[in-house]
């Protein structure tokens, strides 16, 4: 059984990340992929939206890795994230950089429920493949944007290159990430994404893959969308 609460918060997913959260900003640690794949979706999003001076909702936000990049390019950010010690090291992490982000500890449903306010520009990058139910985070997210806003969702493939490269081959033969990171009945296919997306009336945009090479150990963007992917939405009536 899932273990869902009311505001669509799988609780062991939020543990998971709680209990590894002080080694957030630890770039050799199990967090080593997202500081890698940091600079490719921070360019990703530059390339199609002008980021500075505007309102942004990282939803998931985790430490605050992609907040603070964001930040870091002038755009005014508020993180939310259901984990409490990851919003702590988030809190803290941006303090002793110097650098203002708003961050909340809160699930997207009761942050909605709770403001008025509206984003140019939301990201949700490495979550929904961690919620019970995606398109509930997608509909929320399409009634937090402004008209003419952008969203852009990250997360993992569903087939057999995808179980291959991001359970067995990250998980068990690189070590990349710990056992148990992803699960593969919730990884989900750009199709389902894409439907999703134009349920809640937005136009799907983008797509574009973030392949591993295991050799040079690096990740490139590219149009292998088989395994990570990141596309970009927009609302349809603007
Ligand atoms: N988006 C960040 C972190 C990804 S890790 C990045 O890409 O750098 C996934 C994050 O989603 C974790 O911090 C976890 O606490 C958060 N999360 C999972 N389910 C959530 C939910 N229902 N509401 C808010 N945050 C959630």
């Amino acid at each position: 059984m899932e273990n869902k609460n009311k505001n669509n918060v799988d609780i062991q997913e939020i543990e998971k990340f709680n209990l590894l959260a002080h080694k957030w900003w630890d770039p050799t640690s199990e967090f080593k992929p997202l500081h890698e794949i940091n600079p490719l979706r921070l360019n990703f999003i530059k390339s199609s939206v002008n980021i500075k001076g505007k309102k942004i909702l990282d939803v998931g936000c985790g430490g605050g890795i992609l907040s603070e990049s964001l930040a870091n390019e002038g755009a005014d950010v508020t993180g939310i994230d259901q984990g409490d010690r990851v919003i702590k090291i988030a809190k803290l992490h941006a303090k002793e950089s110097g650098i203002k982000v708003k961050y909340k500890h809160i699930n997207i449903e009761d942050f909605y429920k709770n403001t008025d306010e509206r984003f140019d520009v939301i990201t949700c990058l490495e979550m929904l493949e961690h919620v019970p139910d995606p398109n509930s985070i997608i509909n929320t997210c399409s009634k937090l944007l402004m008209p003419g806003g952008k969203i852009y969702f990250s997360t993992i493939n569903k087939n057999l290159k995808a179980f291959l490269f991001a359970i067995i081959g990250a998980e068990y033969i690189l070590n990349l990430l710990p056992k148990g990171t992803h699960e593969y009945k919730k990884f989900i296919k750009p199709s389902q994404l894409q439907a999703w997306a134009n349920s809640n009336g937005l136009s799907f945009d983008s797509i574009i893959g973030m392949t591993y090479n295991p050799i040079t150990q690096k990740y490139k963007l590219s149009q292998d969308t088989s395994v990570n992917y990141i596309v970009e939405v927009s609302s349809v009536n603007d």
